[in-house]
Formats: C-alpha cells, sequence, structure tokens
C-alpha cells in the first residue's frame, strides 16, 4: 500500500515547508489541508456570505469545486475556477479562515475531501494540517506532531511574510490563530503512536531528516 505520512502542528510550527521537503525527499504527493480551509473562507468571503451563517457556508462549500495539485513544487488551488493560489495567503483569509474551520458541517464535508484524495494517491502522500494524525488519516504508518516555541513560530512566519510587515501584527496573526482555533478538540494533544517533534532548535533539513528516519523499511 502507498506509504502514507502525516503531519500536524499549529501556525509556523514550519509544517508546510517540512512536509513540502518530506515530499521531495521520499517522491510523494503533498496535501496540504489547510489550503482547503484557506480557500473555502476565501470563496464565502467572495460571494459575500456572512460566515456566521454555518449552513449557508456550509452549503456552498459541499457544493464548490475545489481542486488542489498535490506536486510538492507546484501546489495550486482552484476553487469554482478561481486561481486562489496566491489569495488564500493574504491576511484577510488568515483572519477568517477560524471562523470556516471551526465550521463542523464544512469540517465533514472537507475531511471527507482529504480521506478521498489521500486514498486515491497511487505512489503515497504526505497530508499536513492539525487533524490529520488524530481524524482525517489516524492508521497513518508515520504520524508527526510538529511543536516549536511560540517565539521560534512567530520569526518563521515573519520571515515567510517579509521583514516590511509589523513584528507585533505577526505576533497577533500567530497567536490569535492559536486561540481561535483552541476549540476544535482534535488540534489538541498528541494522540498516542504520534511522535511529537520539536523544531525550535531544529532546521528544516533536520526535521525532513528526523521524519524520513520514522518510515518503515
Ligand atoms: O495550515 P494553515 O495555517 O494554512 O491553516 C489555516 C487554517 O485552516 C488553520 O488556522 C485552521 O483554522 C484551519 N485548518 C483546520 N484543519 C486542518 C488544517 C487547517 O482547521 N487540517
Amino acid at each position: 500500500t502507498p506509504l502514507v505520512v502525516a503531519i500536524d502542528g499549529p501556525s509556523g510550527s514550519g509544517k508546510s515547508s517540512t512536509a513540502r521537503g518530506v515530499a521531495e525527499r521520499l517522491g510523494l504527493a503533498n496535501l496540504d489541508t489547510g489550503a482547503m480551509y484557506r480557500a473555502a473562507a476565501w470563496l464565502a468571503m467572495h460571494e459575500g456570505l456572512d460566515l456566521a451563517d454555518t449552513e449557508g457556508v456550509a452549503r456552498l462549500v459541499e457544493a464548490a469545486d475545489l481542486r488542489l495539485e498535490l506536486d510538492p513544487a507546484h501546489q495550486d488551488v482552484t476553487i469554482n475556477g478561481h486561481d486562489v493560489t496566491t489569495a488564500i495567503r493574504e491576511p484577510a483569509v488568515s483572519a477568517a479562515v477560524s471562523a470556516v474551520a471551526t465550521n463542523l458541517d464544512v469540517r465533514a464535508n472537507l475531511i471527507a475531501r482529504q480521506r478521498q484524495i489521500i486514498a486515491e494517491a497511487p505512489d503515497g502522500i504526505v497530508a499536513e494540517g492539525r487533524d490529520i494524525t488524530t481524524v482525517v488519516a489516524p492508521e497513518a504508518p508515520v504520524r508527526v506532531l510538529l511543536v516549536a516555541d511560540p517565539a521560534a513560530r512567530v520569526a518563521r512566519r515573519h520571515a515567510e511574510l517579509g521583514e516590511h510587515v509589523d513584528a507585533e501584527a505577526v505576533h497577533d496573526q500567530v497567536v490569535r490563530r492559536d486561540r481561535d482555533d483552541s476549540t476544535v478538540a482534535a488540534f489538541h494533544d498528541a494522540a498516542p503512536g504520534v511522535t511529537v517533534l520539536d523544531s525550535t532548535d531544529l532546521t528544516l533539513e533536520q526535521v525532513v531528516d528526523a521524519i524520513c528516519a520514522l518510515v518503515p523499511p
């Protein structure tokens, strides 16, 4: 059976770069599940929905044509024909995404899509998010929870966004999203069998090495 590597972690834990690195190293596909929640939030905002209208947002997401490229070097995202690859990284989407991700009907729909994508990956896949090790792919042979000190996560996010972005604003974004996401129970502690990897003092290459070392022979 194709290898599934599941990686969870909070924002700024380095999980996107890590997942990409592991996928490239092992020749696997790469699924960024956060991009799916971001695309759902983008679409709800684009359609002018009130994000508190949970039924309306869920209906919109259930009907949406959501496509992700799974090549680690080329992870384009389109929803209902709109290429949202860059738009979903904008601060307005980051600020709104938790409101959509805490919508349980949206979660049920996206989790089903994620399971299908993972099941259909012919050469194996690295799936990355918040609830991959606990809910989406609890049977994956490699399951990792990536953690890092908040200060390290803020610094990484800052480097990602660029030095022109205000440090205070980045801190707010990371810490606020931790809090906004904290109502989803599946994001809490590591489930049994999940390897907790603290990346605070590790380089990206060291983290990728550590995860590849967990792959069964
Ligand atoms: O990983 P990223 O920070 O891009 O995820 C964006 C948001 O999507 C998270 O803050 C969280 O609200 C949501 N998310 C989720 N479940 C996942 C992945 C992301 O709820 N598996």
